[in-house]
């Protein structure tokens, strides 16, 4: 049976959500982070256990050539935080693979990292870094005392060293809205975000990318105490752009858990919805085959990704 998200997929293939290729492996290297954000949809945290060994990342060293990724997508928790980090990095590089980085910024203060940021410069990684507003206010309301400051000494670290100015090191920003709203258009807050942290600091950057905030983990727990998870979740639906479907990102992805699971999304990873319909669900049983082409499993929180705009790991989609 379909569900209300199927449903609007449906009208307009005549099926349910279908995946065309696996261009990008999002690989989860764990669930610690230095911080705790409140809109974290994943619930990482210092306390965070969960991560990834290195015995899984040979067998994503694997997939990754079997399908030929054009670029292997590395998140959390912080993904620096995993000790097989540098390591992974080099054999993906080894490989071939373009290597990306999610990284909230700080984790790059925290001791032992003292060298990575020129790590990451030598591997040509390229870098999407959490910012969610320009205004400390607003940083520090979603991700905590002291993040700001923080984050805008290591971007002009990482401007120093060519990130965000040189076009082989990119630094794109990330934007999500403080509240149970959607992102503006993307390229006005942009240059928003241009103007303000160029004057304030000279802070330089590639890109920004507005992400919308999915009614899972922390975020869905905080709306459901303010009593807005009912409100929010009928935005998201009445707000269904039919031409965001194409782009969606579980579309040209797959998603590699820490224990690696495998999953269409890493917000189906947040809910525990691995790959399904007859598609092998684990990175030791991985079959380019049975995953390229495969039906993509669905649920009311894929309305945060076509509502308005768009949102996906690479911001909005029309
Ligand atoms: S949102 Fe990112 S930085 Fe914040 S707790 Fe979650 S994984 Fe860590
Ligand atoms: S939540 Fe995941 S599966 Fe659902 S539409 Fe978004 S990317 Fe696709």
């Amino acid at each position: 049976m379909m569900n209300d998200f199927e449903k609007q997929i449906a009208a307009k293939s005549g099926d349910g959500l279908q995946s065309q290729k696996i261009e990008t492996m999002q690989v989860n290297l764990g669930l610690q982070c230095n911080q705790q954000c409140n809109h974290c949809h994943l619930g990482a945290s210092p306390d965070g256990k969960e991560m990834m060994e290195w015995p899984v990342m040979e067998l994503v060293l694997q997939a990754c050539k079997r399908a030929r990724c054009q670029l292997v997508d590395l998140t959390g928790g912080a993904p620096e935080l995993n000790p097989n980090f540098r390591r992974f990095v080099i054999a993906l590089c080894r490989e071939g693979h373009r290597v990306q980085v999610r990284t909230n910024l700080t984790v790059l203060l925290e001791p032992g990292m003292e060298r990575m940021p020129e790590f990451l410069r030598e591997h040509q990684v390229r870098l999407v870094a959490s910012m969610p507003c320009y205004l400390e206010e607003n940083v520090c309301a979603q991700r905590g005392p002291g993040v700001y400051e923080k984050s805008v000494a290591v971007i002009k670290r990482l401007n120093v060293l060519g990130y965000g100015c040189d076009p082989f090191l990119l630094l794109n920003l990330v934007y999500n809205p403080g509240g149970p709203f959607l992102p503006p258009p993307q390229s006005a807050l942009e240059e928003e975000y241009r103007r303000e942290l160029g004057q304030r600091f000279g802070i330089r950057f590639t890109h920004l990318l507005t992400i919308t905030n999915m009614p899972l983990g922390r975020f869905r727990t905080e709306l459901a105490r303010q009593d807005k998870e009912e409100d929010y979740l009928q935005l998201l639906r009445k707000s269904f752009n039919p031409q965001t479907v194409d782009g969606l990102m579980c579309r040209r992805q797959l998603s590699v858990g820490w224990d690696g699971t495998l999953f269409d999304c890493d917000f189906n990873l947040a809910l525990g919805l691995p790959v399904n319909h007859g598609a092998p669900d684990h990175i030791q049983s991985f079959k380019f085959e049975g995953l390229e082409i495969r039906r993509i499993v669905t649920g009311e929180h894929c309305f945060g990704c076509t509502a308005g705009s768009g949102s996906s790991c690479g911001g909005a989609l029309v």
